[in-house]
């Protein structure tokens, strides 16, 4: 495909965007649900009555942390299919514990607890802050709140090398006690307020009291309110340095979280562009959803998770007729699932790593993840309709397969494909550094992805009825 630097980089710096912005799961949520408000979508809520109308647009969330999206067909019937790309909000991070005050040598320190398997050797030496969510109780409403500081509040120093010669050779912090970041030290702590810090987190007797009290102050400043109303929060680290263009062409992406709000913007940027362009949702007789999870980094099982209801009850409600009891289950075989989770790029450094005929490289394009042992949900007949639809829409696509000593990483392919027995295909970009604080990728992917993902809900339904196998 020739397609201008200029378009490839617009493309990628649009997404540096999305994963600036998106500092949490529940900041990726709501950054979606500002750019499918703008692009016309309606929020429905899971509590109350659906009223779906052809040629219509909506979406959804759960625990703020999982968003469906989707555009009804002007040509949907209950029964046809549903056009479906999944992706996950959640990337491997450091999180602030429930008690989190630690006091120790003079410093004053944040216990946080390890979400997902992360590279945490890379959470050294960065300049972290704090994002997510808390509830406060305003009056006598339980009110739920997204924060956001955006200047560096905390740090993991690394033991310099004259204290732990063989650094290099090997480095695996202790997740426990050496995980631990610090947030200022007594002496300024004492300056500042007139008051030495005090009380143990163990005894504390309110939400307040069990962190550090500069630190809620951080965070009640943030929001504009009390630290007495503060009730509870899941406030995520993240480094505060933003993600951008590199490499001498300015080829790549250096960001965090790429693994996956990558797939997730490309996703959503695909549903929207094609509701947008030449009229064809008119024509569409699927319905086009875009589904983004939380916790697939903890194995997807939760109220907001892949392997949660939430998908089944969703798709039920759309395929409900008081004429046809059967629509639901009628609809299953005509939909399919992309499962765009990142893919790893051969790393020159590490090149005996893949496996000798499959080694997805930047800029040839997303990458079609096969396993038979069922860790990707890929099918010879899944992989067909992709590769008819890539090739209608000029998109080229690489295979991965691990090599058989190797350990295989999954998604939510697979659960998905399991839990409601619809044909899934994985597939991501390919990327390096796969959870560390600070990942790598190819600019082209951004486009490539998304002009796939686009063609993926224009041409599926045609490409479905080619099929002849059941
Ligand atoms: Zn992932």
């Amino acid at each position: 495909m020739k397609t201008s630097k200029e378009a490839i980089q617009t493309a990628a710096k649009e997404f540096l965007n999305f994963v600036n912005r998106g500092v949490s799961p529940y900041h990726v949520v709501e950054e979606c649900k500002s750019r499918l408000l703008g692009a016309g979508f309606t929020e429905l809520k899971e509590a109350d009555h659906w009223d779906i109308k052809p040629s219509s647009k909506y979406f959804v969330t759960r625990n703020y942390s999982t968003i469906i999206a989707f555009a009804v067909g002007g040509g949907y019937h209950p029964g046809n299919g549903f056009s479906m790309i999944g992706a996950h909000t959640d990337s491997p991070c450091l999180r602030v514990k429930p008690r989190s005050k630690k006091t120790r040598m003079g410093c004053l320190q944040v216990g946080v607890e390890c979400y997902g398997g992360g590279i945490w050797n890379t959470w050294f030496d960065r300049d972290l802050t704090i994002a997510g969510r808390v509830m406060v109780k305003i009056e006598d409403r339980l009110v739920h709140q997204l924060v956001h500081v955006p200047r560096p509040l905390l740090r993991i120093p690394h033991l310099a090398i004259h204290l732990q010669r063989d650094i290099n050779d090997s480095f695996g912090p202790n997740k426990e006690n050496h995980l631990v970041p610090i947030l200022a030290t007594a002496v300024q702590e004492e300056l500042e307020t007139g008051c030495a810090s005090s009380g143990d987190a163990c005894s504390a007797k309110n939400t307040a009291e069990k962190h550090h009290a500069a630190l809620v102050q951080v965070l009640c400043k943030e929001i504009g309110v009390q630290p007495e109303a503060l009730l509870d929060f899941e406030l995520c680290l993240a480094d505060t340095q933003p993600a951008v263009l590199g490499g001498v062409y300015e080829e790549f992406i250096f960001s965090p979280r790429l693994d996956n709000l990558h797939s997730c913007y490309c996703a959503l940027q695909a549903l929207v562009e094609s509701c947008s362009s030449g009229h064809t949702l008119e024509k569409d007789p699927n319905i086009r959803m875009v589904t983004l999870y939380d916790n697939e980094e903890v194995g997807s099982e939760s109220a907001q998770g892949a392997m949660s209801n939430l998908t089944e009850l969703v798709l039920r409600r759309l395929a409900a007729s008081p004429s046809n009891l059967t629509a639901f289950e009628e609809a299953v075989p005509r939909s399919f699932m992309i499962s765009a989770d990142m893919a790893h790029a051969l790393h020159p450094n590490y090149q005996e790593k893949h496996e000798e005929n499959h080694r997805p490289v930047f800029h040839k394009g997303p990458v079609i993840k096969f396993n038979s042992n069922q860790r990707y949900a890929t099918t010879a007949v899944t992989a067909s309709i992709l590769r008819e639809i890539a090739g209608r829409v000029d998109v080229p696509v690489q295979d991965v397969l691990v090599r058989n000593d190797s350990p295989c990483g999954s998604t939510i392919g697979p659960i998905l494909a399991a839990r409601l027995g619809i044909p899934v295909l994985d597939l991501g970009c390919p990327q390096l550094a796969m959870h560390s604080i600070r990942e790598m990728c190819c600019t082209s992917g951004v486009l490539q992805t998304t002009q796939l993902f686009k063609g993926f809900f224009e041409h599926f339904p045609a490409v479905r009825n080619m099929v002849t196998v059941d």
